[in-house]
């Protein structure tokens, strides 16, 4: 009896620090790189069963190198696992690991309204959303504020006087993690050439983690959204609004039949943007 319980435990165990690693890794880089593991298991077992000799060879020497660049690949993630280890309290043990982060509907109200005020003004602005990514790391480049969000707060941090101006807010479910932060820019050769830095910015980390990100550019005064790498110029605040709430609440910001047109409008940009991914056209 009390080896089937410890044996209950260990596998309870288990299975919640697997539950945990897919929590960790969904949505970013490092779920991209475990399907690309899962693909070259694959290959490799056909490979064996197919009796392709050659490609077996190479692909199970290639394996003796796994470990080691599995650990130089998932370096940021492990960085971050051990860390939250620390963090682990019994509370959290209890909730069973993560919990999602929903936004409010208020919280998209105070964020369209801050992006379409700082966008009639054309000041410049970048927001990270977080879906299931969650970008501690980053946010750490910056500085924390872990305050409520408000269109008050968002606009007043961008205006140039403001030395958290330059660089990016991240913003986790209703709070404003942090600001002034420094993401990895995209080095895609399909943006346009006047897409400069802030927009790079904005691709870059979407193409690396689960997120939207909001641009407001300087120059030009218009709204843009950046998500799995690509950059889409939207027509009005209200597409902002709309492209939130989907993204981020999973439900409808207007009533059916409205909808049914912006949705058209929206399906038309998303196969523009398939055609020419990561492009603004002025
Ligand atoms: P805009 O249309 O607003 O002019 P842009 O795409 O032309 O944007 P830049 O003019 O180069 O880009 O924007 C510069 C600003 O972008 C910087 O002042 C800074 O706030 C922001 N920025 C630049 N690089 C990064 C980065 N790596 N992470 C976050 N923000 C960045
Ligand atoms: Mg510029």
């Amino acid at each position: 009896m009390y080896e089937i319980l410890i044996q209950l435990v260990d596998i309870g165990l288990v299975a919640f620090l697997l539950y945990r690693l897919l929590l960790l890794v969904r949505g970013t880089r490092a779920w991209r790189i475990l399907i690309g593991v899962f693909a070259f298991l694959i290959v490799l077992f056909v490979a064996d069963r197919l009796e392709l000799h050659t490609l077996h060879w190479i692909l199970d020497k290639a394996t003796i190198l796994g470990p080691v660049a599995l650990v130089i690949l998932f370096l940021p993630e492990l960085r971050q696992a051990i860390e939250g280890f620390g963090k682990i309290s019994p509370l959290g043990i209890l909730e069973l690991g993560a919990h999602e982060d929903h936004l409010q509907a208020k919280t998209i109200e105070e964020i369209v309204s801050a992006i379409s005020e700082l966008q009639e003004e054309s000041v410049g602005a970048l927001i990270v959303i977080e879906k299931a990514a969650k970008l501690d790391e980053i946010a750490s480049n910056g500085v924390m504020l872990n305050a409520e969000v408000s269109g008050s707060l968002l606009g007043s941090i961008f205006y140039g006087e403001n030395p958290l101006h330059d660089g990016a807010v991240i913003i986790r479910g209703d709070r404003v993690v942090a600001a002034a932060c420094r993401l990895p820019l995209s080095d895609s050769t399909h943006l346009d050439t006047h897409v400069h830095m802030r927009h790079r910015a904005a691709v870059g980390i979407s193409e690396a983690t689960d997120v939207v990100v909001v641009v407001v550019s300087e120059e030009r005064g218009t709204i843009s959204v950046a998500q799995e790498g690509a950059l889409m110029r939207l027509g009005s605040s209200n597409e902002l609004r709309e492209l939130l709430n989907r993204e981020l609440r999973q439900m409808p910001a207007s009533t059916p039949h409205v909808r049914k047109g912006r949705r058209a409008a929206k399906d038309l940009q998303e196969l523009e943007a398939v055609k020419a991914p990561a492009e603004v056209k002025d």
